[in-house]
């Protein structure tokens, strides 16, 4: 009788007959109304579902599961529930088994028999509200354990990370990330995947899997004196197209080779990388200096000091102030000469009747003009001809 009225109040949501119903039979108000609310609290519908007895097996053996599992009722209140219903679902069905064996040895009268229908039906009732207490918990974003493994772990696991769904990505990209490996070599990419925890059977949860790839760039190699690196495309070293120097299509991206200006290494950037079946990743790698990215980067810095030392010398012979001073460069700057690694003579300073004051004034000026980097001095040689000698220091 209270199981059919019970079943009526479900499916009707008038539940006051079912009330009515459980008064009479001695149930306080307030256990009556909380029986009848369909689903509400689907935990008190199970058990009041239960016998006396059974209630207190069941909630028993719920409680031992949730410490067991180190469920708090408050954190995760959805796992709680699937797991006190499972429990509950458990009892009935051990109920219903026990009472099938006496019938089978014929020693259930009437009220067994009714008994025996009764645990039945809520087992059925009880399993089915598992499964829907197990879709709202799997549903959910709520807190749950995860086991982490993967590459990272060489295919192990590593249980207790607990974390709610919509966060766990992150969460294991960085566990990944905070991986011990050899960053000599180029992009290499490393998988890992984190495992739900059912909190009833404590199975890992295969098709909740979340995976993330995580790519590993390698370390950049230092450039010196604390300078960060200027990565050029010079044709002359790289090759290539004249507009595009130092890169080839590859599959649907390129291949840039690039060479730093500073330490003449090679950085090489692949926009159509692969990683198993996976292509269009970026990797990259670096490449040590070699002849020609050397020969270059000398060359420009040659290049560099050279302009340095005409511009100097371009704004002292532009200053009316200076006119008295001898003209010491032609228009193109032949009279600059390379003649060692950072070292540069102005030749044909003057002539023979400029006098030692004045050279000694243009040595200063542009001294001042090239700044600390620079060290200069001048000297004359026997036939008289002043020579300025300019080093750069760095
Ligand atoms: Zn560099």
């Amino acid at each position: 009788m209270t199981l059919v009225l019970l079943r009526d109040a479900r499916a009707t949501g008038n539940s006051v007959a079912a009330i009515d119903h459980l008064l009479q039979i001695g149930y306080e108000l307030s256990r009556a109304e909380r029986a009848c609310r369909p689903y509400a609290d689907p935990v008190t519908s199970a058990y009041c579902l239960l016998s006396r007895a059974d209630q207190e097996a069941a909630a028993q053996a719920a409680s031992d599961a949730a410490i067991e599992r180190r469920l708090d009722r408050e954190e995760r209140p959805l796992a709680w529930a699937y797991l006190q219903i499972e429990v509950a679902a458990e009892v009935a069905e051990v109920t219903r088994d026990a009472l099938e064996l006496r019938q089978s040895l014929d020693q259930l009268d009437q009220g067994g028999e009714e008994e025996l229908a009764r645990a039945a039906e809520m087992h059925r009732l009880l399993e089915a509200a598992t499964d829907r207490a197990r879709s709202l918990w799997r549903d959910s974003d709520e807190v749950r354990e995860y086991a982490f493994g993967g590459e990272s772990l060489g295919g192990g696991r590593e249980r207790g990370h607990d974390h709610a769904p919509s966060k766990v990505e992150a969460a294991l990209t960085e566990w990944t990330e905070g991986g011990d490996w050899d960053l000599s070599e180029g992009t290499f990419w490393v998988h890992d995947h984190a495992w739900p925890i059912d909190p009833v059977t404590g199975e890992e949860l295969d098709a909740d899997r979340v995976d993330v790839r995580v790519a590993f760039e390698p370390a950049e190699p230092v450039c010196g004196r604390g300078r960060e690196h200027d990565w050029q495309s010079p044709h002359s070293v790289l090759g290539g197209l004249r507009e595009n120097p130092g890169v080839w299509g590859k599959g649907g991206g390129v291949v840039i080779r690039e060479v730093c200006a500073y330490c003449a290494a090679y950085r090489v950037t692949d926009t159509w990388a692969q990683d198993g079946a996976i292509q269009g990743l970026q990797s990259v790698a670096y490449e040590d200096a070699d002849d020609d990215s050397l020969a270059w980067v000398a060359g420009r810095h040659a290049r560099e000091q050279r302009d340095q030392v005409v511009k100097a010398c371009r704004t002292i012979e532009d200053d009316p102030a200076h006119d008295h001073l001898p003209r010491y460069l032609d228009a193109s700057g032949d009279d600059l000469e390379r003649i060692g690694d950072g070292e540069w003579q102005i030749v044909r300073v003057g002539s023979a009747d400029t006098t030692d004051q004045d050279l000694d004034a243009l040595n200063r000026l542009l001294a001042d003009k090239l700044g600390r980097g620079w060290r200069t001095a001048w000297s004359r040689n026997a036939g008289g001809d002043a020579t300025i000698t300019l080093k750069a220091l760095s």
